[in-house]
């Protein structure tokens, strides 16, 4: 609502003139203050009522993984301002539909710009969204980033997934034992082979239901060995699941009747044994391995279970959980916990990868340049989770991501759990100080250990040469940066024949 900054608006829209910036997060009410002030945004009418906006067209290469496409908003509602723009307004994200309703786009008001944002969606999976154009506002604008892409495979290796096998029965008449180790693995294989991803696998012991010491344990190797040697084959990972699949939770955990099958531990010295028996049980198989990377079954982790994690089994160094909030999961950012423990979140899953993943996707890569990925064997069985589509149309869609990801990001790193852990503690703790001196960007980096990476749009000049590391742009105007010093110095030239 303008109308409350009453004339301290004139004031705000004078000092972008002689040279400020400013970013409308929001669109405001069009009152007559916003009317007021449109022309200096660019807008040159309002209309009344709002704009339903169901989906994203990008208009501009500004963005990673953005160039060309649409994507569908999850839950549309009357949202955007209706405008029409001055012909100066550069536009870079509008409605996918046939009005083209501009949602996004910059404006030069004097001195000063304007980037003015008519989403009007503030979940966390537009985080990116707003990144991106925050970094539209001045001259250049550098962050430090994570440049890394994980994939995940929870419950793997495991016993056999439970659960019907009906839908594999009907593509390939074969049990679902047979079917994981013919079709599915060699299937997931290929992804490595072809995109070089590096699979973490998390090893859950045994599918029973025990919640106290002591525990009967699994004495079917071969098929751990089989799975789990293949995968560290191909360069990936081996971190832990549970000994089973029941969160830990104590018994006073609220699972608000929503989780009927599944039982809490009696005590926490029966969690610490679990967790315990299973790495007895994965350092018998794997007598090389250091398994650093703890994956919550179902995402769900109790305060008690991880002080647990902390205090007892000081060689996990990352929870991989998720990142956008549930009602009982255990979600995070990355970043190190004051504990020391690092939060590596996993961003989307599965097989049928929906708009709002998409979304969540596009948004990551170009805020931290990070991918995170989990799926299960038994994603395959389960109809919730696209089954009856058939492996063959799970796997073409798990593909179609993939190829989408590594085209759009062909300079991201492929690692494993563990060093996604690494490259988060690098990015967590990196301080860029920036100051500019004509043609010139210098980049001071505090707690740079060996390398780093950074974000830099350069929205004014073109990026000629840089000093202490190297750059290679990722999308329009936006450069992934490598640090190979704390100091860097970039070189510009002045654009010609540009603005
Ligand atoms: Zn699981």
């Amino acid at each position: 609502q303008y109308e409350k900054l009453g004339t301290s608006l004139l004031e705000l829209f004078d000092h972008i003139k002689a040279g400020g910036n400013m970013l409308v997060l929001c669109p405001p009410e069009p009152d007559t203050y916003l009317k007021l002030v449109s022309d200096k945004m660019g807008i040159r009418d309002v209309g009344a009522t709002r704009y339903r906006v169901e989906g994203l067209r990008f208009k501009s290469g500004f963005m990673i993984g953005g160039k060309d496409r649409d994507i569908e908003v999850s839950d549309p509602f009357d949202s955007a301002l209706s405008v029409t723009l001055e012909e100066g307004a550069a536009v870079h994200i509008v409605s996918a539909d046939d009005k083209e309703m501009p949602l996004l786009w910059e404006y030069a008001y004097g001195d000063g710009k304007v980037v003015f944002y008519n989403l009007n969606f503030f979940e966390k999976v537009y985080r990116g969204f707003y990144c991106a154009a925050y970094s539209l506002l001045s001259d250049v604008c550098v962050w430090p980033v994570i440049n890394g892409s994980a994939f995940y495979i929870d419950d793997f290796p495991s016993p056999v997934p439970a659960g019907e096998g009906e839908f594999i029965q009907r593509d390939y008449h074969m049990d679902i034992k047979t079917f994981y180790t013919n079709v599915w693995w060699p299937d997931i294989e290929e992804l490595w082979k072809k995109h070089g991803i590096r699979y973490t696998g998390l090893v859950i012991e045994d599918y029973s239901d025990e919640n106290q010491a002591p525990f009967e344990g699994n004495d079917d190797l071969q098929r751990f060995r089989y799975f789990g040697n293949k995968l560290l084959d191909d360069g990936g990972e081996i971190g832990f699941h549970g000994y089973n699949h029941m969160p830990l939770v104590p018994e006073d955990f609220d699972y608000k009747n929503q989780f009927d099958t599944y039982r809490q531990w009696k005590s926490r010295e029966d969690m610490r044994l679990s967790i315990e028996e299973l790495n007895r049980f994965c350092t018998w198989l794997f007598p090389k391995e250091k398994f650093q990377v703890y994956v919550p079954p179902s995402n769900i982790l109790s305060e008690e279970g991880r002080q647990i994690l902390v205090e007892d089994f000081p060689q996990i160094r990352a929870i991989a959980s998720i990142y956008f909030p549930g009602e009982f999961e255990y979600s995070q950012d990355f970043m190190v916990s004051e504990d020391g423990m690092i939060e590596t979140p996993r961003i989307i899953s599965g097989y049928i990868i929906g708009s709002y993943m998409e979304t969540g996707a596009i948004s990551e890569l170009n805020f931290h340049y990070v991918n995170s990925h989990f799926q299960h064997p038994d994603d395959v069985l389960d109809t919730d989770r696209g089954a009856q589509e058939g492996w063959e149309k799970l796997k073409n869609r798990l593909t179609e991501y993939t190829d989408w990801l590594y085209e759009s990001a062909p300079d991201i790193r492929n690692l494993t759990g563990s060093e996604m852990a690494g490259a988060v503690q690098r990015y967590y703790y990196l301080e860029p100080r920036i100051t500019r001196q004509e043609n010139e960007i210098h980049i001071s980096l505090s707690n740079f250990s060996d390398e780093a990476w950074l974000f830099t749009r350069i929205n004014e000049g073109l990026l000629e040469s840089v000093e202490g590391g190297t750059a290679v742009e990722t999308a329009d105007g936006l450069y992934l940066l490598k640090a190979e010093s704390s100091e860097l110095v970039l070189k510009l030239t002045e654009q010609t024949g540009g603005d």
